[in-house]
């Protein structure tokens, strides 16, 4: 039987894509974008000896997103470019001596095992083997900013990964590779060394995640249902004797202070809280103790900054948040634009989705009387069924 090796490139880290995370650790059902490619590359093809995962130096998503996976794995930093990575992966392969070596991108999920048993079928006669789909648009020439001729898209293939090669004919090009070669892909490499190349089918599933709403498109495809979810915080601080107070991230000298745990801002723990009522993950002393003493003094941004990172780990994606803060006094009016400018470039929300409101209770109550301060605030999130 042929020994088979599969390649993941997954060394990207990519332009920003929703906040900091790769995109192929993105949350795709339950799993990462990068374990659900690797468990379907798996299953397409369970005969593989070993997988070899080619991730970005400094990888800090990479050991939970393996956590549990039965196969044998490699992992090894990838290069500056993606020749170079594939190149660090295919030097991992020299003791196994795979038959042959597939390579994929992380970032396609959607793995057809009739394509790989394709491709696996055509390096029985070919040396290297690639999956096309054709060109349905027309196709033209684009210059600056002009549309020039039409090229004969009948004459032009789209071209996916996994990418299947005979690794003992591929290897040495790679090997001896300059380093400042840079091909599109592998089968570009492969043409440029000479070798047989045979085409199989595509499937236009197994398309690459790239923006945002790619995302989305492989959730819809995985028949996950996506839904507005909207929480609701609520808080109060006791004033007490001091200089200045905190509300929503902005300092006020008020001649009074707020008293609490940590900052007391009164605002940014109302909105921590409608943040994760949304994602229904508790509240924030769930999150942050009162009773450790670690968090005493704990400047509330960093509440607002974890509930937001709870946002990111699930896939989800804040449309909209609006903070009512309830007291007589101070007068938030003028420090309104300075507080949505903060929450905004926490949240990295556009300030246009961030609204800060005030209001009195006509001196009735605890806050008409001066004795405490009370927020209300509400998020939207858009999120997606997990399982
Ligand atoms: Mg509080």
């Amino acid at each position: 039987m042929v020994k088979i090796a599969q390649i993941l490139v997954a060394a990207g880290t990519g332009a920003r894509f929703r906040g900091d995370t790769p995109k192929q650790y993105s949350a795709l059902g339950g799993k990462t974008v990068l374990r659900r490619t690797l468990d379907n590359l798996q299953d397409a093809l369970p005969q593989t000896r070993a997988f070899v995962i080619v991730h970005a130096d400094g990888d800090e998503w990479l050991k939970s997103a393996l956590d549990g996976f039965d196969g044998a794995i490699i992992t090894v930093p990838g290069g500056a470019t993606r020749c170079l990575s594939v190149r660090a992966g295919m030097a991992t392969l020299e003791d196994l001596e795979p038959d042959y070596v597939f390579i994929h991108d992380a970032a396609r999920p959607f793995v057809n095992a009739g394509v790989m048993a394709e491709l696996t079928e055509t390096l029985s006669t070919k040396q290297a083997a690639v999956p096309v789909l054709p060109v349905v648009d027309a196709v033209k020439e684009f210059k600056g900013e002009e549309l020039g001729a039409d090229l004969a898209r009948g004459e032009m293939r789209r071209v996916q990964t996994p990418q299947a090669f005979r690794y003992p004919d591929i290897w040495p090009f790679y090997r001896s590779m300059d380093e400042r070669a840079d091909y599109a892909d592998d089968i570009a490499v492969a043409r440029k060394a000479g070798l047989s190349i045979g085409t199989v089918d595509g499937d236009e599933r197994t398309f690459k995640i790239t923006f945002p709403e790619d995302l989305d498109k492989a959730r819809r495809l995985l028949g996950r249902n996506t839904y507005i979810a909207t929480g609701a915080g609520f808080d109060v601080h006791r004033i007490e004797p001091g200089s200045s107070l905190w509300l929503c991230g902005v300092e006020i000298k008020a001649g009074f202070s707020l008293k609490g745990h940590s900052d007391a801002d009164v605002g940014l723990h109302a909105l921590a809280d409608a943040i994760y009522g949304a994602l229904a993950e508790g509240d924030i002393g769930d999150h942050f103790p009162p009773t450790d003493p670690k968090w005493k003094g704990t400047e509330s941004y960093v509440f607002l900054s974890h509930a937001k990172e709870r946002v990111l780990a699930r896939g989800g994606q804040l449309q909209h948040i609006d903070v009512t803060l309830i007291c007589e006094k101070p007068k938030v009016k003028p420090h309104r634009q300075a507080m949505r400018e903060r929450i905004s470039s926490l949240l990295e929300l556009p300030i246009n989705r961030v609204s800060v409101k005030a209001t009195t209770t006509e001196k009735l109550g605890f806050t008409g009387r001066g004795e405490g301060i009370a927020a209300q605030a509400s998020a939207t999130i858009e999120l997606t069924d997990e399982g």
